[in-house]
């Protein structure tokens, strides 16, 4: 498809080769539909920007299977912590694993490439035209050369990037659209609970979550999801690690590297299909709130988005992803109530949170403490 002339004529062009983009090339180039994917990095996955969890329930949904080496560590379940109150949640469905995204990230795109689909890096996107909603043609530079891409579909999976959906209209920021998540991989902690993703509530961040995400017996990435600015995040970062909860536990822990990005809260658009164009992944939200959990979701949801592109069934696009993923509509529940929570003045109200997180207390429980009833500790004592 692609050679020294400077056209391309393709069945589907897919911009972004991050999971949800390498999903749905591979599912398309199965069904022998022409499909190119450009990547604005110069190097698929790098650098990774996650704290690489996976949840195992979301595996058994997967179109296929993961190998399981780039399963690296067993992850047994989640812990919610608030002063010194653990909430533990052991049960099947809250295992998982940590992965190298790098290495699964470049095995998705070995898989969709091995299938036929085309891959460029280091691609920028020079223009746009448009006929009405439909993308007629793309404008991008690779290596200096200009290649005019003339798709019949596109498939737009390039993340928290808004250029695209601001060229096409559908893109509207919110207060609560992203949230700053400041994380690092730390080696030399003294990891207690290293089989377990731990969540921290406290007073010193108040809409924010601090996270513990193992990868081995002295590793794990760490981090904080907040609604702050860069700057306020990171030096939240830095007080929580020392305080006396965590101090023990980071006193000789070094960073090995950097994986901050903002990440994907309430989204910038409710539209998944316009003209000629499918949204996946981050860019359409696909993810699970509280904790932000896209990996998994932005696979499933790629699939699916490569299984309809070219068919009647294009027009059920939502229905099905709310089949196979009903959580990222329950995400709405929870962001409707957290915000709620962040206004709370009750006192015990991380404590609530981690509970309403956990899963330990519910909705019509929340309804009742946020009007005014007792909270009660023991509640939770008992899970
Ligand atoms: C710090 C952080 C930690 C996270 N931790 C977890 C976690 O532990 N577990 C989990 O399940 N989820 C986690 N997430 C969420 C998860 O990373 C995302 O939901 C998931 O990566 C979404 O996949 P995607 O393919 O939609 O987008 P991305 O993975 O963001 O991929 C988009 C790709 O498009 C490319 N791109 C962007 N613009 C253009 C353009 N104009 N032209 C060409 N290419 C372009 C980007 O370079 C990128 O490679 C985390 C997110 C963040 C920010």
């Amino acid at each position: 498809m692609v050679g020294k002339i400077n056209k391309i004529y393709c069945d589907a062009l897919i911009i972004g080769c991050g999971p949800a983009g390498l999903s749905a090339a591979a599912k398309l180039s199965e069904k022998n539909f022409k499909v190119l994917c450009i990547e604005k990095k110069k190097e698929i996955g790098k650098p990774v920007q996650c704290a690489e969890g996976i949840g195992s329930y979301l595996i058994k949904r997967l179109p296929f299977k993961i190998p399981k080496k780039l399963l690296e560590w067993k992850i047994n379940g989640l812990t919610f912590n608030v002063d010194g109150i653990k909430i533990i949640r052991d049960q099947k469905e809250w295992a998982g694993y940590s992965i190298n995204r790098l290495k699964v990230d470049k095995w998705l795109a070995k898989r969709a490439v091995k299938k036929g689909a085309k891959i460029l890096t280091n691609v920028k996107i020079n223009s746009i035209k448009l006929k009405g909603k439909k993308i007629i043609k793309v404008i991008i530079k690779v290596k200096k050369k200009l290649i005019e891409v003339f798709p019949k579909k596109v498939i737009i999976a390039s993340g928290i990037n808004s250029f695209i959906l601001k060229k096409l209209g559908i893109y509207h920021e919110k207060k609560f659209s992203l949230m700053n998540v400041f994380a690092v991989e730390m080696k030399n902690i003294k990891l207690k609970d290293e089989r377990f993703e731990q969540f921290y509530f406290c007073s010193l961040m108040p809409n924010a979550f601090f996270f513990i995400f193992p990868k081995s017996k002295n590793k794990a990435n760490v981090g904080i999801g907040a609604f702050e600015n860069n700057k306020k995040t990171k030096e939240l970062f830095k007080k929580f690690i020392k305080n006396s909860t965590l101090k023990k536990m980071f006193s000789k822990a070094k960073i090995v590297s950097n994986k901050s990005k903002k990440a994907v809260f309430e989204g910038f658009t409710n539209k998944w299909f316009y003209g000629n164009t499918l949204l996946v992944g981050d860019a359409a939200n696909q993810n699970i709130k509280p904790f932000i959990e896209g990996y998994l979701p932005a696979i499933i949801c790629g699939n699916i988005a490569g299984e309809i592109l070219f068919t009647k069934k294009i027009s059920k696009y939502k229905l099905l992803v709310k089949k196979k993923i009903p959580e990222i509509w329950l995400s709405k529940h929870f962001i409707k109530n957290l915000k709620l929570l962040f206004k709370s003045k009750n006192k015990k109200k991380h404590l609530i949170i981690a509970a309403y997180v956990s899963n330990s207390i519910n909705e019509k429980e929340l309804k009742k403490i946020l009007k005014g009833k007792d909270f009660i500790e023991s509640k939770i004592m008992k899970k």
